[in-house]
């Protein structure tokens, strides 16, 4: 393989899949590779959730300046969601998409609490989330515990079928005109007088521009090029039981303990929430924990009695990306002309399509329709050239 292109994307999970779609879509030539097949890691371990509120415990335990920082990225949350709609519709087949809103309930005063000032905060970024009652809970989703006092109810979150959404997108992208290589690892890449010079397990690329777009290795990535990038990876763990008839479209979280919970089309509920799982530094095998499969489990019953009927028939790990201030990294790489990075920590499957659309505009030559200045690498002074 010896190939010449406009942009190289490096990584085929939901943020490289999407930039080369709309990159394809503008008719730029590019070549996506993957070390592995496409969807792999965690756009492919995923639970699907479709995000627009800010974790309880973000909000609960972040510092007033820290959660100040992270006000623009809830903006960026609403945009996702409409571009996935938007994708949805464009797409050929089914991706599962359902944006029902998304319920967080509160068990006691104290979590009800929090979510007012939460509900407050995030009004104030735009997201119109609301504080609705023990009764308004009970008529909009009876399968919640009576014990739950009340919820904060955010309208347009949701859920999507993880492992066709990808899939499709990638599909598109390769309609659009864009090349996608699978089992193809880069190794070492260098600037050259007309962009970069990549050598990967299948051959040598020569590209215009790149984006790194490798989730929880853009770190190693970008270290190739001896450029330091904070974005690392991390194992969680997730859950699936049997399928049982399916009722429930809400994503629901707990304002008192990690948790996520939805009911996936097929009727399997899936549980998890970033329990964190581990990984042998001897083989960097990444295993489920039993201690945490347990405590994702109890707070799930806590808040959907149900579910004690059900037999857990898969518990899975992957590595979810991150970065130090959970914001992402988007946008130009100072010092490298065409190089761009793409990675949005800890719930970039929601933002992964919106995401690769901003890079592509801003490629394109584009005013990004949302400012990407809170991905700016340059806020991390480590991530300059060594
Ligand atoms: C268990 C779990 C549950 C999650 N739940 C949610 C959720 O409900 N909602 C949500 O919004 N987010 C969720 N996330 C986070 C979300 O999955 C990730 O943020 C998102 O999928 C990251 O996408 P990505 O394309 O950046 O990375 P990935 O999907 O990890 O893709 C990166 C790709 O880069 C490739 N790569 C790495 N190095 C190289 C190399 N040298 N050469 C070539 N290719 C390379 C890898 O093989 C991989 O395929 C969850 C994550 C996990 C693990």
């Amino acid at each position: 393989m010896d190939i010449e292109t406009d942009v190289l994307v490096v990584g085929g999970g939901v943020a490289g899949c999407s930039t080369a779609y709309y990159l394809a879509r503008e008719g730029v030539e590019v070549v996506l590779i993957d070390r592995g097949d496409v969807n792999a890691e965690a756009s492919g371990a995923n639970a699907g959730s479709i995000h627009a509120q800010m974790y309880y415990h973000n909000f609960n335990t972040r510092s007033a300046e820290w959660i100040a920082a992270f006000a623009p990225v809830l903006p960026l949350l609403k945009l996702s969601n409409e571009v996935w709609r938007e994708l949805a519709a464009e797409l050929d087949s089914d991706i599962e998409l359902v944006i029902a809103g998304g319920l967080m309930v509160a068990e006691t005063t104290e979590q009800l609490r929090l979510l007012e000032r939460k509900v407050a905060f995030e009004n104030a970024q735009g997201t119109e989330s609301t504080i609705i009652s023990a009764s308004e809970l009970a008529t909009l989703a009876p399968y919640i515990s009576d014990r739950m006092i009340g919820a904060e109810f955010c309208p347009y979150e949701g859920k999507v079928n993880p492992l066709l959404a990808t899939a499709a997108i990638a599909s598109a992208a390769e309609k659009s005109g864009a090349r996608i290589q699978r089992l193809t690892a880069l190794e070492a890449w260098a600037p050259t007088s007309k962009g970069f010079e990549a050598h990967t397990s299948r051959g040598r690329i020569l590209c215009r521009r790149a984006v790194i777009a490798a989730g929880g290795w853009c770190e190693s990535v970008a270290a190739l090029l001896g450029i330091r990038l904070p974005a690392w990876g991390r194992p969680v763990q997730l859950n699936a039981t049997e399928p049982t008839q399916y009722r429930i479209d809400h994503l629901v979280y707990s304002a008192g303990e990690k948790l996520s919970f939805k009911q996936a089309m097929s009727g399997n509920l899936i549980v998890g929430g970033g329990w964190p799982a581990t990984l042998d530094p001897a083989t960097g095998v990444q295993i489920a924990e039993h201690a945490m499969i347990e405590a994702n489990l109890w707070t799930a019953l806590q808040v959907v009695p149900d579910l004690a009927h059900l037999r857990l028939i898969r518990t899975w790990t992957g590595m979810v990306n991150q970065t130090p201030d959970a914001r992402p990294l988007i946008g130009p790489v100072p010092g490298f002309p065409g190089l761009y990075v793409n990675t949005f920590p800890g719930m970039g499957y929601t933002t992964g399509p919106c995401c690769g659309k901003l890079v592509a505009e801003a490629m394109c030559g584009k005013t990004p329709s949302f400012d990407m200045a809170i991905g700016a690498i340059e806020r991390f002074a480590d991530a300059e050239v060594s």
